[in-house]
């Protein structure tokens, strides 16, 4: 059977910017929340960018060799929870995984209650960054997060705790945690 078919805005090697380590970064088409001051309002459109399947996205990234850890990003990926939980399967466990989300993980659980597919691509994930880019809150001493409202979440504990969970991977949030701070 013919593998899903990712919506792909553009993809990059070897990024620093969003994430720990080097990282290939996913930037996927489509995104409904608009944010005002996004640095990606080319990626809003659903229809555009380019339709690539899961097997040939896993081939991009596996080919750039040094990358340790991919990040998906928009775009919003969660309206792609399909493709991308394929393609996260296909990446574990050579991988660290995570994804930027314009959805509060609070407003992930309520839309995953109608598409169970938000779940089995966040089983696969380490850590989300939550939240819509508030440009009032826009700080850019923050680590790997746009604006002081968005979270970097430890995907495994929020699920066990039913809540959000900040991630304390000092890789993420500094070995004092002091990346986590409210900006
Ligand atoms: S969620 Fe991200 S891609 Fe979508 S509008 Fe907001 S900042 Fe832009």
């Amino acid at each position: 059977m013919a593998g899903r078919l990712l919506r792909l805005a553009g993809f990059d090697i070897d990024g620093i910017a969003d994430g720990p380590g080097l990282r290939c970064v996913v930037f996927v088409q489509g995104c409904p929340h608009h944010c005002p001051g996004c640095q990606n309002p080319q990626t809003w459109p659903f229809e555009g960018g380019e339709e690539v399947s899961v097997e040939e996205v896993e081939r991009r990234i596996r080919a750039t060799v040094v990358d340790t850890g991919v990040t998906f990003s928009g775009g919003e990926p969660f309206t792609q929870a399909a493709a991308l939980a394929d393609l996260a399967e296909r990446l574990r466990p050579d991988y660290d995984l995570a994804s930027f989300t314009g959805y509060t993980w609070e407003g992930l659980m309520a839309r995953a209650k109608e598409d169970p597919e938000i779940l089995r691509f966040l089983g696969w994930l380490d850590v989300v960054v939550d939240g819509p880019f508030v440009q009032a809150l826009r700080d850019r001493n923050l680590l790997f997060r746009g604006s002081g409202n968005q979270r970097i979440l430890d995907v495994k504990a929020s699920l066990a705790a039913g809540e959000a969970v900040w991630t304390k991977d000092p890789a993420w949030v500094g070995e004092d945690g002091s990346a986590r701070a409210e900006g």
